[in-house]
């Protein structure tokens, strides 16, 4: 059936010699691929289409497998963030999340409106750590969506909200004095502090005032849970 869907490009690959395959993460189907004949080609119509990052209307014949589109029409092309590889690197790493850990066809409209804003954010940032805060922002989300969120609330072997020491990579949470294994590795307490306001934060009026030091301490966690619990590292974090 023909239908018009809203849609951000994650990636494209060649299909035969002119044509596109389109990885479109959709507001309303989720993430799924698109056959584009001839687009390969700049002289193309659809060639701003197939293009990472652009948010467009694709018109479809929605399949089940690959579905197949004629044409569309580009909402926001985000040409400054493609063409600025220190705020694009980013993105291309939370499209790879994406890509490995959403099953096709999972329609979820909360997470397609937070990557746009997320998109949109960076697009006019001109601050690295508001960037990196919003890609730690989106994995934490996006653990939650696939149902492998850490415990952020309380202490993941006793139960206790008190005296919360650090994050246990491998228990997969917080853990208190009581219960820490002294083995592990060691986050701040104000590190442990902002990953459980972060994830209840709205990108509407997104505030933060954190060091360089937290950053850093957050990227490497959120690394390690994802390489630990899901066995996934991308391409794009050895570039941050
Ligand atoms: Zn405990």
């Amino acid at each position: 059936m023909l239908e018009t869907i809203e849609g951000i490009v994650i990636k494209n690959s060649d299909y035969q010699e002119k044509s596109k395959i389109l990885q479109v993460f959709s507001k309303e189907h989720g993430l799924i691929g698109i056959l584009l004949k001839g687009a390969n080609n700049y002289k193309n119509n659809n060639f701003a289409l197939i293009q990472p990052i652009s948010h467009a209307f694709f018109n479809i014949n929605y399949y089940n497998g690959l579905s197949k589109c004629y044409n569309g029409e580009l909402i926001n092309s985000f040409h400054s963030l493609k063409n600025d590889f220190s705020k694009n690197i980013y993105i291309f790493h939370i499209f790879e999340l994406i890509y490995k850990n959403l099953e096709q066809h999972q329609k979820n409209s909360y997470l397609f409106d937070i990557l746009l804003k997320i998109i949109e954010i960076m697009e006019k940032s001109t601050d690295i750590i508001q960037i990196k805060l919003l890609t730690i922002y989106f994995e934490l989300k996006l653990l939650y969506f696939i149902g492998v969120f850490p415990e952020i609330s309380k202490c993941v072997e006793c139960g206790s909200s008190k005296h919360i020491t650090n994050f246990d990579i491998s228990k997969g949470g917080f853990v208190c004095e009581k219960c820490i294994d002294p083995r592990s590795k060691i986050f701040s307490v104000d590190s442990l502090q902002v990953l459980y306001q972060l994830f209840y934060q709205e990108l509407d009026n997104f505030n933060y005032d954190i060091n360089d030091k937290i950053i850093s301490e957050l990227q490497l966690l959120l690394r390690e849970y994802y390489n630990y619990h899901l066995g996934i590292k991308t391409n794009s974090s050895k570039y941050f």
